[in-house]
């Protein structure tokens, strides 16, 4: 279906882009990759008056340092977070999670701030940012804030982007030197996750100084999983212990039910991909 005729918009700067949201109210909508967007416009599920691009605003498509922070502007594409050597050296986990999003196609178009904005609780990208400890830098009328994954992921499709607003960044803490592994499963290739779960490991002298779990579609929002990081930290590099944590992360869980499958099925494969997941980052066969 085509979608109903609207108003389009490309300003060159961040400051351009609010004030086109402020004017155009309820009626204006962000598009960065439109891999999420355009099927809602073409369905109809959406029928904004509006569309305001980011594709014409400076510096949203870089990957900088800054200090002990990787930062990746909201335009950076999945390909490019799956393919760049900064990414792979300090969130490993995010260049693995991209990696595995949709197809070629939509690698190349969707971006970190869109898919984050969009919060699909299936989404590849918020698992991987919320393990990182990552934030996001958040522009809005008035003015800047930047917003801690855990408190970014409110509901459903619900973030802490206001209407005005605009994800401008993702700040990801370096994770250099850090095992990581993000495992997912999908019921056809190329889908969204009936379950994902992304680790991320620091060791040292065979002892797991730290662990980071997170799973996507098993809730509202993408969850951290907080005992099996819990029964990993001090803990030695070994299977058994690998393997007692990760059978724990569908504990405390909501998942949905749907025709991939039920919410007891999800807790199951949750401990699975959790097993894998942290053998593999721990470098354990
Ligand atoms: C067939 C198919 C398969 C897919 N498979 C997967 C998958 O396996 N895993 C996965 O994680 N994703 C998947 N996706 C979604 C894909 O990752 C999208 O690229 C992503 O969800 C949205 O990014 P986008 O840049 O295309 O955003 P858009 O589609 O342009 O925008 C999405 C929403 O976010 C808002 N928005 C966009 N950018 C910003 C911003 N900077 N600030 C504030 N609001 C903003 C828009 O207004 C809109 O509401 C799939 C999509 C399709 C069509």
């Amino acid at each position: 279906m085509r979608p109903v005729d609207f108003d389009y918009a490309a300003p060159e700067d961040i400051a351009g882009v609010v004030q086109a949201l402020v004017d155009g109210g309820d009626d204006a909508k962000i598009i960065s990759g439109g891999q999420s967007l355009m099927p809602v416009l073409r369905m109809r599920m959406a029928a904004p008056e509006l569309l305001v691009d980011l594709r014409k605003v400076d510096g949203l498509r870089e990957i900088r340092q800054e200090g002990s922070e990787l930062v990746i502007g909201a335009m950076v594409t999945h390909h490019t977070l799956a393919t760049d050597p900064l990414v792979a050296e300090h969130a490993g986990l995010l260049a693995q999670a991209a990696a595995t999003i949709g197809d070629a196609q939509i690698r190349y178009r969707g971006t970190i701030g869109g898919a984050l904005a969009h919060a699909d609780p299936a989404g590849d990208l918020g698992a991987a940012v919320l393990a990182l400890d990552g934030s996001v830098d958040i522009v809005g009328p008035a003015g800047e804030r930047t917003v801690g994954a855990a408190e970014f992921f409110q509901d459903y499709f619900t973030t802490a982007v206001g209407e005005d607003d605009v994800a401008v960044a993702v700040r990801i803490p370096s994770h250099a030197g850090w095992g990581s592994c993000y495992e997912k499963f999908t019921v056809v290739a190329q889908a969204w996750a009936v379950v994902a779960v992304g680790a991320t490991l620091r060791i040292a002298d065979g002892v797991i100084q730290e662990a980071k779990v997170a799973m996507a579609n098993m809730g509202p929002t993408p969850l951290r999983a907080s005992q099996v990081e819990a029964a990993l930290a001090g803990a030695a590099v070994d299977a058994g212990t690998l393997d007692a944590a990760g059978s724990r992360a569908g504990e405390g869980t909501n998942p949905p039910e749907d025709s991939a499958g039920t919410p007891e099925y999800r807790r199951h494969l949750a401990g699975v991909l959790a097993r894998r997941a942290l053998r593999s980052a721990a470098g354990v066969e």
